[in-house]
């Protein structure tokens, strides 16, 4: 296929790349000039425009920051491409932006799917994203080839905007597991409990979950988590923090009371204020145990 892709950062540039070995021809702009120059390295055609980089595609796919973003660039699209070419919004971003972005696309005729993804920087890069997908079934069907270059699971959860709503409620699940597990480890420090006993414990039990077993917030149990690295992201709190900010917005316009998101988003606020942003978001047991009265 012919894809034009739009944001080049640190998951659309592995993604492009990933397209090209599969085989797609790829036509990449970024605003950035050395993304443009690096995703040329990996075999994309660099672009000066958008409008030069979605000239003859049959796909277009964006991987930009926000919502605003994505509306900008499809405002753009929806003014330059074809109708009948398939568009991709593979960002994290607001439910109502998603809605307003397929809407515009369907008054130009052209079918879209909005196709967030989880599995950071390491998947991007392995191609082995997850795909959460809203849109119609038989546009999900028909470019199930596009996500199989870039990922490994590819789940079709619903109409417009499904796959963006997916991807909040689980992040929304992450954030409050993983303040859970940090705070079930600062509780049995202070009980005289050990890490690895706790994790032998609760990792067979009902307390069992990602964010114990696969992101142990402490070091030692998991040796793979952040913990063993100096909380290195992983997954930066200040994209948790985006994250759960989405799902609240979510909750408030549909009505949804979400007490424990609320905190989550709260907790995740201040550890960002704090100067975390750039450390893994697990990094956040530092913050509870301090207000705990431990050393970090
Ligand atoms: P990034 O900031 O590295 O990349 C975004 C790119 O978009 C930038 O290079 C920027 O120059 C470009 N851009 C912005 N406006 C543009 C425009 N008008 N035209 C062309 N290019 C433009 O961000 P990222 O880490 O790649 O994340 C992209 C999206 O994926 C976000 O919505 C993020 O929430 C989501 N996401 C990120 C991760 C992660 O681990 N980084 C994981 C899952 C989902």
């Amino acid at each position: 296929m012919k894809i034009g892709f739009i944001g080049l950062g640190h998951m659309g540039g592995p993604m492009a790349a990933n397209l090209v070995k599969a085989g797609h021809v790829v036509k990449g702009f970024d605003l950035a000039q050395p993304l443009l120059d690096e995703a040329s390295s990996k075999g994309v055609t660099a672009c000066a425009s958008l409008a030069e980089a979605v000239a003859s595609v049959d796909t277009v796919i964006t991987m930009l920051p926000a919502g605003r973003h994505v509306l900008a660039v499809w405002q753009a699209l929806v003014a330059t491409v074809p109708s009948g070419t398939l568009l991709i919004d593979c960002s994290t971003i607001d439910i109502d932006s998603a809605r307003k972005a397929h809407e515009m696309a369907a008054e130009k005729g052209c079918a879209s799917l909005d196709a967030p993804v989880s599995g950071g920087t390491g998947g991007a890069a392995a191609g082995t994203l997850t795909f959460m997908i809203g849109g119609e079934q038989d546009v999900f069907s028909k470019s199930q080839p596009i996500f199989e270059a870039m990922g490994k699971r590819i789940i079709h959860c619903g109409g417009a905007s499904a796959g963006q709503a997916a991807k909040i409620c689980n992040n929304m699940i992450l954030g409050v597991s993983m303040i859970a597990v940090g705070e079930a480890f600062v509780l049995g420090e202070k009980l005289g409990l050990s890490h690895q006993a706790l994790f032998d414990v609760a990792s067979v039990s009902s307390g069992q979950c990602w964010s114990l077993t696969t992101y142990c917030p402490v070091p030692g149990p998991v040796p793979t988590s952040p913990a063993n690295n100096d909380y290195e992201p992983g997954f930066a709190g200040a994209l948790m923090l985006k994250d759960l900010k989405l799902s609240q917005e979510a909750a408030q316009s549909a009505g949804a009371t979400t007490p424990l998101g609320a905190k989550a988003a709260e907790l995740f606020a201040l550890f960002n204020e704090l100067g975390n942003a750039d450390k893994d978001f697990s990094g956040i047991i530092d913050m509870l145990r301090q207000q705990s009265g431990g050393t970090a």
